[in-house]
């Protein structure tokens, strides 16, 4: 995220990959106060995390305050295919993102996006936003934080305090990943919790670390961790509940605990996590002592910006039909952050591909009447 804000503003970047230099590490952790990346040092200041608020007062983003055909929220393979839809149909289209990618950025090896018997997320998406910067779409990398209707546009605000209209919305913001619901956790963040392994995990080489979860990502991701890191201790709250090929690679690792029925139920540190308790069925609890904890729990929507505009079921994902449609006309929906239930990058590049072609037929008769 942080080199494609930087990439598009033309601003000259030295890029130091923490997990290749342990010296240059110990640095960043000694600077930073925290162990977390990206860390950008610009001039004397440093800033943790892509802090798009910070960046942009510090290199000028100015917002164009056009009236769009389409924006697009969200520039996961959903919004990124939605783009190129939008773009051979001639609409005058924004993407609104965090970063370019999304949740698949995350992944080590893809093995079902057709045309691929493996590829990385990283060189996935890569190839996503090669064809995307072919186009003419405009990318804003910024977060949403309201979407309103107002005058017959739809107007999204975001954080960093810019208003953008448009005639027709595509929403494609995913999945973000749930918390342990502990004290301290918020405190841990970066200081030796972790959301992603894919980014943190090569900080822990040689380390004691845990990871928390049963499905598909936890397993993937002890085994993962368990090629770099010492030991790995896996926490499940119920049982494990991954593909058998997961299963498979997990029993082959002699370096991964199971705890199963367990979760944690305290986080102990100083500066930096250092331990975990956790509670097994029969109510026992016992500490363990670690340098970093993984947590894999699962997923929730990112809906929370939406505040009633559209209608969501039970497990807050944006309704929508066949054609992704949602409950309001001009709106549509595709990907992870909608009740579709396969969460996989192929379905949410088709919806994504189905919803832009809604939305502009939405537009085409929006403008016959
Ligand atoms: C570790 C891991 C491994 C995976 N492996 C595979 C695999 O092998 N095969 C497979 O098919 N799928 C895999 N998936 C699932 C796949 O990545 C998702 O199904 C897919 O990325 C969903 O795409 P999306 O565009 O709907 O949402 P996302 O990829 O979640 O993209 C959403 C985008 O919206 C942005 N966004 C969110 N909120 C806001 C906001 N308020 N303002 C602005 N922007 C916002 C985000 O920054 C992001 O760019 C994996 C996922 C993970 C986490």
């Amino acid at each position: 995220m942080v080199k494609a804000f930087l990439d598009k503003h033309g601003v000259p970047y030295d890029n130091i990959d923490v997990s290749e230099d342990s010296d240059a590490a110990k640095k960043m952790i000694e600077i930073s106060g925290q162990r977390g990346v990206p860390v950008i040092v610009v001039d004397d200041e440093v800033i943790v995390g892509f802090d798009s608020t910070r960046l942009s007062e510090l290199f000028n983003e100015t917002a164009p305050v056009d009236i769009y055909d389409i924006l697009i929220v969200g520039a996961g393979p959903a919004g990124l295919t939605a783009g190129v839809y939008c773009s051979r149909k001639m609409l005058n289209t924004l993407i609104i993102s965090e970063n370019i990618g999304g949740q698949a950025l995350q992944s080590w090896a893809i093995e079902n996006y057709m045309g691929y018997r493996m590829i990385t997320g990283e060189d996935l998406m890569k190839k996503f936003e090669d064809q995307i910067s072919t186009l003419n779409i405009r990318i804003e990398l910024d977060r949403v934080v309201g979407i309103s209707k107002e005058d017959g546009f739809f107007t999204v605000r975001t954080i960093s305090e810019n208003t953008l209209k448009a005639k027709a919305l595509i929403l494609t913001q995913g999945n973000r990943a749930k918390k342990l619901g502990v004290a301290n956790e918020e405190q841990y963040l970066g200081r030796g919790l972790s959301i992603c392994s894919t980014c943190d995990g090569p900080l822990y080489k040689g380390k004691k670390v845990a990871v928390v979860g049963g499905g598909n990502s936890a397993l993937q991701t002890a085994v993962e961790m368990s090629e770099i890191a010492q030991s790995v201790q896996l926490i499940v709250r119920s049982t494990i509940k991954a593909d058998p090929v997961y299963v498979k690679m997990l029993a082959s690792k002699n370096n991964i605990i199971v705890h199963q029925n367990s979760h944690v139920t305290a986080i102990y540190g100083d500066k930096f996590l250092s331990a975990v308790s956790i509670m097994n069925e029969s109510g026992e609890e016992q500490k363990i002592d670690l340098d970093g904890v993984f947590i894999e729990i699962g997923w929730q929507p990112n809906t929370d910006i939406l505040d009633g505009f559209v209608a969501l079921n039970e497990k807050k994902e944006i309704i929508i039909d066949v054609n992704c449609h949602t409950s309001m006309a001009g709106v549509f929906a595709a990907g992870d952050v909608t009740s579709v239930k396969g969460k996989q990058i192929i379905i949410a590049a088709g919806d994504g591909a189905k919803a832009a072609l809604e939305a502009h037929e939405y537009l085409m008769k929006m403008e016959s009447q």
